[in-house]
């Protein structure tokens, strides 16, 4: 049974980085299992996308191309997935857990009688399966997965995890066999274009070096007796348009504008990082305007270097929970910073 390496184009033709990284891992099974590696390719023209791993040392190229798989499409990239499984004959399947194979591909391990495990962390082999290991309970425990797969007929599908494998870099000539996709009544749903916020509006940004987490505090009553929310936001969007850093907030901060109160309108749910919130990577994080309770603190297990601006020196980030807390007036600071930042 070969290992396939399942893969889209971006809109460019090109493979997003975190398929080179899934290209990385499925190499280094194949090599750790001593089977053959197939590649599938998706998408609108996928030859750009095949020159770029055409070196790979892959036993063959397939892929599913043409108009009708250029977007995103639920019904017709499970349809070419699970044909491209079929086409190489698949008994394990590498893809990146980009949003497009997240949403298609429980689809088609569930068509071809197989099994899926979702946003693996780090792939192991062990008596000759696959060992992958994958966060549970919001990354709070973390286990590797062991199945029998004599125990179902279809293949066992692993999409990994974007940043946990350097990009594969192995250009080369690349003809893939093309892989017939009927499309009856698979084009019903129309991909009328995407929707999304220009780059400066998207303040998610979890490839930026630096998370800033801003907290409740900016919105309250400062020493002059009065908020000083527009200011607020002026100063956390120069920093963020200079530095392209990655946003972030407190709970209590995003929970305002539900409430009612003056807020920084760019922040959302989404924003938040901590224990109802999310657990973001990065190399450094500076909080501000946020107190450093534990249930917003656990969210940042993973920023390696953490620093906070806070008026108050008892705060929770002063009680172990960062490496340097300033404690001073953020609005002062981060004038300060993006004025350096400026020059
Ligand atoms: C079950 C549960 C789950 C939770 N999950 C989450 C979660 O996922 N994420 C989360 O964030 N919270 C969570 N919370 C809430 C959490 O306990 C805190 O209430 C919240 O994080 C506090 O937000 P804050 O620090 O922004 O606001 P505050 O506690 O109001 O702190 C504001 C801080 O700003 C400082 N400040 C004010 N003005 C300035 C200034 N000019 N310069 C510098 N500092 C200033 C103040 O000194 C103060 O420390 C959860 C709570 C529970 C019970």
């Amino acid at each position: 049974m070969s290992i396939l390496y399942l893969a889209h184009t971006d809109d460019n033709g090109s493979l997003p980085k975190a398929a080179l990284e899934a290209l990385t891992a499925a190499q280094k099974l194949a090599a750790d299992l001593g089977r053959p590696l197939k590649i599938g390719l998706l998408g609108a023209d996928v030859q750009q996308a095949a020159q770029s791993i055409g070196g790979c040392n892959a036993e063959a190229f397939f892929s599913v191309s043409g108009e009708a798989f250029g977007p995103s499409r639920y019904s017709t990239d499970a349809a070419a997935c699970a044909a491209l499984c079929s086409a190489a004959e698949a008994g394990i399947v590498i893809a990146p857990a980009t949003l497009r194979l997240a949403r298609c591909l429980p689809g088609t391990a569930y068509r071809l009688g197989g099994r899926i495990d979702t946003n693996i962390t780090a792939l192991d082999a062990a008596d000759g399966q696959p060992l992958p290991t994958r966060w549970y309970y919001r990354q709070r425990m973390s286990g590797q997965v062991q199945r029998d797969t004599q125990s179902f007929s279809g293949p066992w599908i692993l999409t990994l995890a974007p940043g946990c494998a350097a990009p594969a870099e192995c250009p080369g000539q690349a003809a893939p066999q093309a892989v017939d996709v009927p499309l009856d009544g698979l084009t019903r749903t129309t991909v009328t274009g995407v929707k999304q916020p220009n780059v400066d509006a998207q303040t998610i940004r979890p490839d930026a070096d630096l998370l800033l987490v801003a907290g409740a505090g900016w919105t309250k009553k400062q020493n002059d007796g009065q908020a000083h929310v527009k200011e607020a936001g002026e100063l956390l969007l120069d920093f963020l348009g200079k530095t392209k850093s990655s946003l972030g907030s407190s709970k209590s901060l995003v929970d305002l504008g539900s409430e009612g109160q003056d807020v920084l309108d760019f922040l959302t749910h989404l924003h938040q990082v901590g224990q109802t919130g999310s657990t973001p990577r990065h190399p450094k994080g500076l909080a501000t305007c946020c107190h450093g309770e534990e249930p917003h603190v656990v969210g940042w297990r993973f920023i390696n270097e953490r620093r906070a601006v806070n008026l108050d020196a008892g705060c929770g980030w002063a009680h172990g929970k960062a490496d340097v807390l300033y404690v001073a007036d953020a609005f002062d600071v981060m004038k300060k910073v993006n004025e350096l930042l400026g020059k």
